[in-house]
Order: structure tokens, then C-alpha cells, then sequence
């Protein structure tokens, strides 16, 4: 058990939201903002620069008596971008910026292609996570609670409800068990680091969310207890979510700090699109309560932040910044070792290759190594590996790729260049773009299987 002087050094949990396409991510976000300013009687909760942060306090009291025990983690920060995309672009050092991921899945629909994709993601990333088995509402016969406080009325439903929530549980523990996981209803789960619990929930009433942030910091306390002791009174470390030009601003950086102080004034390295940028920050911005017209006063200044947190931060010549980037505070006799650094984690990222393959072009080095991932467990090497569009010069090295089934750029989240995009009329080089990485391999293999077929 921690002592009271560790429990002041445990930072909050970074948690990300994660799951298929409408089954309920955003809506859970909202969710768990609304719920919050609601209950007033639950305080407050804090809104970052792309984060939300709901207190212990709150969870406390939105739980009642669902929670016991002593808890040592502050709160939950939430990232305010949900899916899969914003996890892999999110990097902190050797690893995921997220500490832990909720799961959404349609309880109606069950897993669909980006659950596991999403699964997959955290396997590779070893994220702790919990499913929120959502849309119970939808369930025929499911009735409400009426006026809160939202925490499961599971018992209290009839039992045909109940048999159907418990049949559909079951199915998303077989799918779990498929991938690896050991899963079960959260009520039944002794213990989170060796279980995955599925906590029924509905992000359209509010019901389960009381139940999830609770299974939330059970999990964080176990897995993170270690990771996040003595990580707060340190230089500031964080990742950039957001490279913005700000009316009456000019261009800002959207920061998650995960480690860490960062104060106004202090120098910085950050990751730049050609070599790391260094500057002093001029001011520390967060957003305001009460949001006015004028630009200005759309934010708070602040003179300091503790992590976990996220910023807006003002300094000279960001418009360089790269997101999914680091960002360090050096002291002036650690500026060049932090550089150094810098470079060295960016590097550190590049992605190793098989030697016959295709080519493969991403938008941050994050999905970038998903989408690897994703490829070799299909069985389709990769030779080439870059971030950024798609230009001519790599369509004039693909063409350097043998084996007429290599001869191809699959591009994630990226543009088609117009001189590639000229170039490829006279080359026989074939491009695949797409957003969905199952959907850029199915559209692959299909047009492998084509090829296959005329051949024979
Ligand atoms: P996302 O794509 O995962 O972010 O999904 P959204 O949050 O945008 O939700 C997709 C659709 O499902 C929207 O029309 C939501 O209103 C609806 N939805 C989300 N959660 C629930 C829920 O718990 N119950 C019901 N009935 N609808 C929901």
C-alpha cells in the first residue's frame, strides 16, 4: 500500500477511447462530460486542451458505495479524441501515450472489423483496457433509471433483459478469448490485471458510466501503481496532439503532458519537420470556462502545469512542429543532450522492413507500424516504410520493388501527390488509399488474388 508521501507523486491515468465506427465513442465522451455537470453534487470536472479530466472526487461520488478500498490515483484524464487513429498518433516514450483504453462495442452489433483492429493495437502496445459493452438501452424491455445516479440497475431489470445482456456478454468473451483475453461481466472480476472486464453501459442515459469509470481506477490502481509514482516533479515530457494557427495568436501547440512540470519560460525541444525545434514558451493556455467572443479571451493563462494534463502552449516558430511529436523541457546545461534525445526517439521509431515486399506510406510513425503489424500477420511483407503523402520519388522506388505482387503502395491516411499522381499514368506501379486498415488489405488482397487468377 502506498504511503501518503507516494500517493502526492502518483500522476492521473491517460486513458483513450477506442472501438468501431458508431458504436457509441463520441457519444461516451460526451457522456462522461454531461454526467459530470449534471450532478452537481459530483463537482466539477476539468476541461483540458484535448482532454477532460473527471477528479477522483467526482468519480467518488457518482459511484457511491460501488467503490471501497483505498484509492491512491488522482483521477482519469480522457482524451478527447476517440479512435484507434488518435491512440497510435499519441506516443510517448517507448510506447502509447494512453495508460489504459475503454473499448467500445455496440452490444447489439458485437465485434466488427475496427474492434479488433483496436484490440490488436492495444495487444501491441500491452494497454490495460475495458470494454463498455454500450447501447443497452436498445436491449427491448431494458428500463431506465430515471434520475441517476446512473449506476447500473442491472438487478433490477426483468429476466428476460437480463438473459439477453448475459447471452450477448458471452458472445463478446468468446470473441475476447479468440484474441488472447481472458474476459468477464466486471461484477464477476476478481482481478483486472488477469481479467478483462465488460461493463454494460449506455451512452445515451448514462447508465454503466458510474460502473466503468469505477472499474477504470480499480485497473489503473493495480497495473499503475508502479509506472506513475515519481513521475510529477520532474522537466515536462508530453506528446503534440495539435499543430493550430490561432486567430490573434498565431500558431500554437495542442500538448498532452504526461510527465512532469512545464512552467512559462521554460526552454523546450520539440519534434520538428526537419530537425527538433527549440524555443521558450510564452504562455501556457488553457481553455476558459465561460468562452468569450474575443480570441484572447477564449483561454486561461496559466504560469505552470503538473501532468497529467493537456495545454495549449504559445511559443516563437511552432509552425514547424510535427504532431505525434515529443516534447522536453531542457534545463540551459541539457538542451543539447535533449536534442539529441529528441532525435534519438524519432529515430528510435523508424520502422524495421522485410526485404521483398510492398511499400507502405502512413500519416504519423504510430499507425505507420500498426498498419505493419496489421500486414504481417495477413502474410504480406513490407520492403518499404515511410511517413507522409504519397510523392513521385517513392513511386520511382517502388518500381525498384521485385515481384510483380510487390509492385504496389498501400497509403493510410495520406493524399495521392499530383506529381505522383501524373507519374503513375505511365508506370505500373498500383496505389491502395485508405483510412480503415482492414479495409486498405482487404482492397490488396483482393486485387492480389485478381492478378493471381489472370496469371493462371
Ligand atoms: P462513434 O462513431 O463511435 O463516435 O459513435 P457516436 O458516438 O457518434 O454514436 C453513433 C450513433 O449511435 C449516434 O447516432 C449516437 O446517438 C448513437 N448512440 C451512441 N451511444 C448510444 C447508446 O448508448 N444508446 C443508443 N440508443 N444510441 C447510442
Amino acid at each position: 500500500m502506498a504511503t501518503a508521501t507516494e500517493t502526492k507523486n502518483l500522476r492521473t491515468p491517460i486513458v483513450c477511447v477506442m472501438g468501431h465506427v458508431d458504436h457509441g465513442k463520441t457519444s461516451l465522451l460526451d457522456k462522461i462530460r454531461g454526467t459530470a455537470v449534471v450532478n452537481k453534487e459530483a463537482g466539477a470536472i476539468t476541461q483540458h486542451i484535448g482532454a477532460t479530466e473527471v477528479p477522483l472526487s467526482t468519480i467518488r461520488s457518482l459511484c457511491g458505495n460501488l467503490m471501497s478500498g483505498t484509492v491512491v490515483i488522482p483521477g482519469l484524464l480522457f482524451i478527447d479524441t476517440p479512435g484507434h487513429h488518435a491512440f497510435t498518433t499519441l506516443r510517448s516514450r517507448g510506447g502509447a501515450l494512453a495508460d489504459l483504453a475503454v473499448l467500445v462495442v455496440d452490444i447489439t452489433e458485437g465485434f466488427q472489423p475496427q474492434t479488433i483492429e483496436a484490440i490488436k493495437i492495444l495487444k501491441q502496445f500491452k494497454t490495460p483496457f475495458v470494454v463498455a459493452a454500450n447501447k443497452i438501452d436498445r436491449i427491448q424491455g431494458w428500463t431506465p433509471t430515471k434520475n441517476g445516479p446512473f449506476i447500473l440497475s442491472y438487478n433490477k431489470q426483468p429476466d428476460y433483459v437480463k438473459t439477453a445482456i448475459e447471452t450477448r456478454t458471452y458472445e463478446l468473451v468468446g470473441k475476447l478469448s479468440d484474441l488472447g483475453f481472458s474476459s468477464d461481466r466486471y461484477d464477476r472480476v476478481r482481478d483486472f490485471t488477469r481479467n478483462v472486464g465488460i461493463v454494460p453501459i449506455s451512452a445515451k442515459t448514462g447508465e454503466g458510466i458510474p460502473d466503468l469509470l469505477m472499474v477504470l481506477i480499480g485497473l489503473a490502481q493495480r497495473f499503475l501503481e508502479e509506472n506513475l509514482r515519481m513521475t510529477v516533479t520532474g522537466p515536462g515530457v508530453g506528446t503534440v496532439l495539435e499543430v493550430k494557427e490561432e486567430r490573434g495568436l498565431g500558431f500554437t501547440i495542442d500538448t498532452i503532458l504526461y510527465d512532469g512540470v512545464i512552467k512559462v519560460g521554460d526552454t523546450v525541444v520539440i519534434g520538428g519537420k526537419d530537425k527538433p525545434i527549440v524555443t521558450k514558451i510564452r504562455a501556457l493556455l488553457k481553455p476558459a470556462p465561460n468562452r468569450e467572443i474575443r480570441v484572447e479571451e477564449r483561454f486561461d493563462r496559466v504560469p505552470k502545469l503538473t501532468a497529467a494534463a493537456g495545454v495549449k502552449i504559445l511559443a516563437p516558430g511552432l509552425e514547424n512542429a510535427v504532431a505525434g511529436s515529443p516534447l522536453r523541457v531542457a534545463k540551459e546545461d541539457s538542451v543539447e543532450a535533449i536534442i539529441k534525445d529528441v532525435e534519438g526517439e524519432l529515430e528510435k521509431a523508424r520502422i524495421v522492413t522485410d526485404e521483398t515486399g510492398i511499400m507502405v506510406k502512413a500519416d504519423t510513425l504510430g499507425s505507420l507500424e500498426a498498419i505493419i503489424n496489421e500486414l504481417r500477420d495477413s502474410g504480406i511483407k513490407v520492403a518499404m516504410a515511410e511517413v507522409g503523402d504519397i510523392a513521385r520519388k517513392d513511386v520511382v522506388n517502388a518500381e525498384t520493388l521485385p515481384g510483380s505482387l510487390n509492385r504496389v503502395i498501400l497509403g493510410f491516411n495520406v493524399q495521392t501527390l499530383v506529381d505522383a499522381k501524373d507519374y503513375l499514368q505511365t508506370s505500373d506501379i498500383k496505389t491502395f488509399n485508405n483510412n480503415i486498415i482492414y479495409k486498405l488489405i482487404e482492397d490488396y488482397e483482393k486485387w492480389q488474388k485478381e492478378q493471381k487468377d489472370l496469371a493462371e
